[in-house]
């Protein structure tokens, strides 16, 4: 069974398919997924209720990305790196400020080897290379624009119900349709939400000077400000604002709003101005209670959503695909069940861990400098000071941020599946 097949047979409708796995939501997580699966050998259909036209059109999705290490790893081993990699800034060195203080921390990328700490691409350019990758696939249907009206799931098999009605059957759903999923609230995992208040402003500028491939966080009491290097001279802005003033800025004229701008980034990219449009984004994190059920994974932000303030949201679903794929892999190559109660308990084994350690750690961030209290600031900025000072434990800081810690997948670690 390569694509799909259409099932004519057994007394099913005509317009029905069989596979073995389904991704429903063919986003940045889900279609990567898709992908990965697909480039084993293991066949899939992934379905999103948005066509390739629609997300690849101008002002779908004004946001880049920056990719980690790990990241980079399974997007090469889905086969979509190739397609992206040109357009991707290695980043060399972040700094991170607190707004206010003289102190600050420097990672420089040669301090853990040769690799740049990540790349920062336009989301775009991501979904283009994945759509591309996609295409090529013979393992690989993918339907779009069409939306997934329901699920049916029982120990013996799982069928995923299309609004133009048709039907899909498989042995594993995987759903990665985003935060309101559909898939998570059909199986009834339950799910914790909070909101921080805060609204990221995001756009991307030209500017005078080279950035040298600098990435600048600045930490302020309305949220973090970080100016990440992009290919052509360009950086993108990812401005957490108060949700009260997110708006007022969001409406401001563009001279006004680069104005604005500018007194932010500071002077080191010299005169700086707009490119394309601007997005706003409300702020929360959410997790779920867990992240398998009955033929059911849960992958990307299906599974966690968490604040932007240290780039990591779209890395950890990355280490999910990397994950759930060698377990679903290492099955359906022994000719066994890739959505049975073992297979899925392996991936929930194997993520939670570091899917609660990592928004634990950005939502304390998001607390720790999104605050003017003395002590706290006094706090932050005397550990801002010694992790500057101590090159093991910004080491250590580095390979977490890079994603190159605990028991690695496979894919992550550079080897096929
Ligand atoms: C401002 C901002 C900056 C960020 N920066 C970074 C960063 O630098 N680095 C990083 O790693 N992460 C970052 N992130 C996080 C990252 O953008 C997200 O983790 C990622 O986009 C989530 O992708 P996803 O595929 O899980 O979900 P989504 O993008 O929500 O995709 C879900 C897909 O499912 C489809 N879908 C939903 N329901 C259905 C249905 N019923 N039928 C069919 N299709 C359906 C939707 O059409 C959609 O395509 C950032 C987030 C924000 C808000």
């Amino acid at each position: 069974m390569e694509r799909a097949e259409q099932m004519a047979t057994n007394g099913e409708s005509e317009a029905d398919l069989r596979t073995e796995v389904v991704v429903v939501g063919g986003g940045l997580a889900g279609l990567s997924m898709a992908c990965t699966l697909a480039a084993a050998g293991v066949p899939t259909v992934c379905v999103d209720r948005d066509s390739p036209a629609t997300q690849t059109a101008g002002g779908f999705d004004l946001r880049t990305t920056a990719l980690a290490l790990c990241a980079q790893k399974v997007l090469e081993g889905a086969g979509a790196w190739a397609y992206m990699a040109g357009d991707a800034q290695p980043i060399l060195d972040i700094r991170v400020v607190d707004q206010g203080s003289p102190l600050f921390v420097h990672y420089d990328h040669r301090e853990v080897g040769n690799e740049p700490m990540g790349w920062v691409l336009d989301n775009l350019v991501i979904r283009r290379a994945l759509f591309r990758r996609a295409a090529e696939l013979p393992a690989l249907t993918h339907l779009a624009p069409v939306r997934v009206s329901g699920l049916e799931r029982t120990p013996a098999g799982a069928t995923v119900r299309l609004a133009d009605g048709r039907a899909i059957r498989a042995r594993l759903v995987i759903g990665a349709d985003g935060r309101p999923s559909l898939c998570r609230q059909s199986a009834g995992i339950a799910w914790n939400r909070q909101a921080y208040g805060q609204t990221a402003i995001i756009c991307n500028i030209g500017h005078e000077f080279p950035h040298h491939g600098l990435a600048v966080e600045h930490f302020t009491p309305h949220g973090p400000f970080a100016v990440l290097p992009l290919t052509e001279n360009r950086c993108s802005i990812v401005w957490s604002e108060r949700d009260a003033l997110a708006p007022l800025y969001m409406k401001l004229p563009d001279a006004l709003f680069v104005a604005e701008l500018q007194k932010r980034v500071g002077e080191f990219l010299g005169e700086i101005r707009l490119i394309g449009g601007r997005a706003a984004y409300p702020l929360w994190i959410m997790l779920a209670d867990r992240l398998t059920d009955t033929r059911l994974a849960l992958i990307g932000e299906a599974a966690h959503a968490i604040h932007p303030i240290a780039g990591q949201g779209l890395n950890l679903g990355m280490r999910d695909i990397a994950a759930l794929a060698e377990v679903v892999v290492d099955q359906f190559r022994l000719g066994l069940d890739p959505g049975s109660p073992d297979t899925l308990a392996r991936y929930h084994r194997w993520r939670w861990f570091d899917t609660m350690m990592l928004s634990a750690t950005c939502d304390s961030l998001v607390h720790l400098f999104s605050t003017d209290l003395p002590p706290l600031r006094l706090a932050r900025n005397l550990g801002l000071g010694a992790v500057n000072r101590m090159p093991g434990l910004k080491r250590f800081f580095m390979r977490h941020a890079m994603g190159m810690v605990g028991h690695l997948p496979r894919l992550v670690r550079g080897e096929p599946l």
